[in-house]
């Protein structure tokens, strides 16, 4: 019976299928879903027996070559982006020109390329194999028990209307959610113009970086350095060259809306729609910076897509997190924040006297395991509850070592003297916070204050700070301030001694015209000091 079971499912057929997941495992065993290898299982079981019965030799060879051009694209992306084909990387490479592309390879990279030769040697070999005679035995009970299951397997998505997004290989899915984005893909080409503002840079130091840390989900009640009773933000809680501003909320408790409102003219109380709001890349540029966009976000998805085309904006635009299609599929899966850090030196490196850096980190995004490598697993719980609160404490003490080594390379590099950086994340997090012992941090009605209580913490190189005294005994007099970070496209152009007509100085918390009584109504019409 094994006999025959190995002449409908010869062995280089299933080598075909399964070597490109292989060399995912090697490359990156964190980013293969057990599913994926399931689902390509299940459509060779059924293509090989309605191969058998049909008994077209010809047809047999078309499957077996597309498994093998398919297999070669997906082995050459995992060399070269080292992560499974995603509508990210499409994204990222329809936006890169393809000698960039090849950047991202590294020399054993190379090497590993050389996998494709034995990989075509089994192509050459299957077309040519006598192994196929189709000889399919009707009274082999094992044949019909795998072809029943796998096709069961199909039916069941196929009527639960899932069948593309959950029981297709990965490719289908790619090209599936390529053209239901294509809008997307499309705007991103259509909106990378910054606008051109009469600007008038004041700096009078020969040169300036300026840094925008934007985390993620973080609450700063969870980090020792806001008075957390676990020891979470011991590096930065070190540092005596960061000034933590503790009364800081966001204006809104999802991504998108806080991100646009932060960096742009936008806040709570003007509501400037999207089209007609200016941003700090649009002022940056005018100032003859050069601007730099890097995410670990996933740039897709109906949370991110209005970021995607803001940040396409900027000169430089590095995703970092090719893990998934889009933003809700990169909430379960592993894309760590360290991958920024390198893209992050070599900003710093290049030529350009001013840079303007957005760092967007994925911080303590549910699901907060994802969010940190085994190294971090420190805090733990008993029970469902308390475990999800000492995952969460763990992604906010791995989001300690990535700030506090971001500001370790900025304070270090040698090409950058004069610089400044601002950490703050774009909402809270409720990890049972409330009295509804709720997490997550989207909520149509009333927004608990865990969902808006952000940390906010400033940084500058000492030769800034000797260059702008002034401003640096401000920002110190003003870190118990009310603020909300809507404003911070004012403090940030003020702290930059940009000069702008969009530049209200009562807005910006770092300057000593600061109004601090501004009255604090969120989205849900409650008065956060009153709360
Ligand atoms: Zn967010």
């Amino acid at each position: 019976m094994i006999y025959s079971l190995k002449k409908i499912f010869p062995l280089h057929f299933i080598l075909l299928a399964l070597i490109p997941i292989l060399v995912g495992c090697i490359i990156d065993i964190e980013l293969i879903e057990l599913r994926l290898i399931v689902i390509q299982l299940i459509w060779i079981v059924l293509l090989l027996i309605v191969l058998n019965i049909i008994k077209i030799p010809v047809l047999y060879r078309i499957v077996l070559t597309l498994y093998f051009l398919i297999g070669c694209i997906e082995i050459v992306h995992w060399v070269i982006l080292k992560a499974p084909i995603s509508l990210t990387s499409l994204l990222v490479l329809s936006n890169t020109t393809l000698n960039e592309s090849f950047g991202f390879m590294e020399a054993k990279s190379t090497f590993w390329l050389t996998i494709l030769v034995p990989y075509l040697i089994i192509y050459i070999f299957s077309i040519q194999s006598k192994q196929i005679q189709f000889n399919l035995n009707i009274k082999n009970w094992v044949v019909w028990l795998l072809f029943s299951a796998a096709s069961f397997f199909l039916i069941e998505n196929l009527v639960h209307e899932r069948l593309i997004r959950k029981g297709t290989p990965l490719l289908i899915r790619v090209i599936d959610s390529y053209i239901s984005q294509k809008t997307l893909f499309d705007e991103v080409a259509a909106n990378n113009e910054p606008k051109n503002i009469l600007v008038k840079n004041n700096s009078t130091s020969p040169s300036n970086t300026f840094v925008v840390i934007l985390g993620e989900s973080c609450n700063r009640n969870h980090m020792s350095l806001y008075g957390y009773n676990r020891n979470t933000s011991p590096k930065l809680g070190k540092r005596k060259d960061v000034i933590s501003f503790d009364n800081v909320i966001s204006p809104y408790s999802n991504t998108i809306n806080s991100v646009l409102s932060i960096l742009s003219n936008h806040n709570l109380e003007n509501n400037i729609k999207v089209n007609k709001r200016i941003d700090l890349i649009d002022l940056f540029h005018s100032a003859n910076y050069s601007t730099h966009w890097i995410s670990n976000q996933s740039p897709i998805g109906i949370w991110d897509n209005q970021v995607t085309v803001f940040a396409n904006k900027s000169d430089h635009v590095t995703h970092v997190n090719l893990s998934s299609s889009s933003s809700f599929e990169s909430t379960y899966t592993t894309s760590y924040d360290n991958k920024v850090l390198e893209p992050f030196i070599k900003t710093l490196h290049s030529s350009a006297k001013n840079k303007l850096i957005v760092v967007h980190l994925m911080g303590n995004h549910i699901s907060y395991r994802k969010r940190y490598p085994q190294e971090f697993d420190f805090f733990k719980g008993n029970g469902e509850k308390n475990r999800t609160i000492a995952k969460y404490d763990n992604s906010i003490l791995y989001n300690d070592y990535i700030v506090d080594s971001i500001l370790s390379i900025l304070a270090t590099d040698p090409n950058t003297k004069y610089s400044s950086a601002i950490y703050l994340s774009d909402h809270g997090e409720n990890v049972y916070d409330d009295e509804l012992n709720r997490t997550g941090h989207n909520y149509s009605k009333t927004i608990p204050k865990a969902n808006v209580e952000i940390p906010f913490i400033f940084w500058a190189s000492e030769s800034f700070k000797k260059m702008n005294i002034e401003t640096v005994n401000t920002i110190l007099k003003h870190k118990n301030k009310r603020f909300i970070s809507d404003d911070l496209f004012h403090s940030v152009l003020d702290l930059n001694s940009i000069e702008t007509e969009y530049l209200i100085q009562s807005r910006s918390v770092f300057n000593q015209n600061y109004n601090s009584k501004r009255i604090r109504i969120l989205e849900d019409g409650y008065d956060y000091d009153e709360k």
